[in-house]
């Protein structure tokens, strides 16, 4: 197995996007959470939320849009919103096609609890499955519909709706380097270009499958310039105003919503909150480690440490725990793209990011999760068309 250089910190490895070192050998992650815990007058940025909450309060059919998914971040974000500012939201959520169902009944709870407006769009799964083959083959992420569809979805029900306002949760700079804590992150085409869409706008798509046509990609499409001036709209993140931290925003939404976790393939249970939206989220963490060399508990573990809350000793112990495993949800995805596990692991490895070299000879399978059966009632099983 490669060894590869990690931060002296957090423990990330040099395959992370976005990664750098300083002498110290500590990541530019580890460096701009510093920055968020010590450098910024939260409060400061906190007054200037309400006054950009204020000034849309009460103009529009809703105060604001907030994209919900049911993960831990957006249903925080929608508690916060309606429970200390007051709004009136449009509740926007693109579903994928893989929410599992113990999210769907969260999901119906939270909108009771909170007296919500909500709109949800599913697009066509015949023309999804297309996305996810193409998207895994050029870029090793099969999830551009939905990295794609999430961003540019409520951007488009902003200009049809004509409400200005679009609020996100989580900033990037928690963990990638595409923009700092210096800066407040506008969630606009630029992000969408720089790292969302993995390069790929909604016309590449369709130039590159055929048999797709421009209506089938438009629920992927950024909304046009002019429009979203016309309507003036502003898109931040709620992280951008108030100090982010995941795990004590989970133990809030358990609490006051009634919010239910789940387990993840790849995951330590104390671990429930994350990522628990998706049926082949372990797909995804699998294809990470497969072309970075680690998975999601690395991610996890470096946010603790990050947090002073767990040692490096504590953190290398769970990732040889539950990084690297053969995800049984693999089944799903491949019946999902109708391909085999080799033409996977054939297109896995095209995308390696080096030094690192994985030795799928040697990886052990995951266990499925409880609800695994219930996702094979919901596939058709049919050949992509
Ligand atoms: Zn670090």
């Amino acid at each position: 197995m490669i060894e590869l250089r990690r931060c002296s910190r957090c423990m990330i490895p040099e395959t992370h996007e976005t990664i750098m070192f300083d002498e110290q050998g500590v990541c530019n992650i580890c460096r701009q959470n510093e920055f968020k815990r010590e450098a910024i007058d939260w409060e400061a940025r906190g007054r200037e939320f309400r006054e950009l909450v204020e000034s849309y309060r009460g103009k529009y059919t809703h105060d604001c849009i907030v994209p919900f998914s049911g993960g831990k971040d957006s249903t925080f974000t929608l508690y916060h919103l309606v429970k200390t500012y007051g709004v009136k939201p449009l509740v926007v959520q693109f579903d994928h096609g893989f929410m599992r169902p113990r999210l769907l009944e969260n999901n119906v709870r939270t909108f009771k609890a909170l007296g919500v407006d909500v709109l949800s769009f599913r697009p066509d799964w015949k023309v999804v499955r297309h996305l996810m083959l193409e998207s895994l083959k050029r870029k090793g992420d099969f999830c551009w519909h939905c990295h794609t569809g999430i961003f540019a979805f409520p951007m488009q029900i902003a200009v049809k709706f004509n409400i200005p306002l679009v609020i996100w949760g989580e900033p990037s700079a928690e963990y990638t380097s595409y923009y700092g804590y210096d800066e407040k992150e506008e969630v606009d085409e630029k992000r969408f270009n720089r790292f969302v869409n993995l390069g790929i706008t909604a016309d590449d798509m369709q130039g590159m499958v055929p048999g797709l046509t421009a209506r089938d990609l438009e629920p992927f499409r950024y909304p046009a310039y002019k429009d979203l001036r016309r309507v003036g709209v502003r898109s931040v993140c709620l992280g951008s105003y108030i100090p982010w931290d995941t795990k004590t925003q989970s133990e809030l939404i358990v609490r006051e919503l009634g919010w239910e976790g789940n387990e993840v393939e790849g995951v330590p249970p104390e671990y429930y909150f994350e990522k628990v939206e998706c049926f082949v989220q372990g797909v995804r963490d699998y294809l990470k480690y497969l072309k970075r060399g680690y998975g999601r508990t690395a991610h996890l573990t470096s946010l603790e440490i990050r947090h002073g809350r767990m040692t490096r000793a504590e953190a290398d112990a769970l990732v040889r725990e539950y990084d690297g495993k053969r995800p049984a949800s693999l089944d799903h995805f491949l019946q999902a793209v109708g391909i085999d596990e080799q033409e996977f692991m054939d297109i896995a490895m095209t995308h390696i990011v080096s030094p690192w070299r994985p030795d799928p000879a040697e990886i052990p399978h995951g266990q499925p999760l409880h609800d695994h059966a219930r996702f094979d009632r919901t596939i058709p099983l049919m050949p992509i068309d």
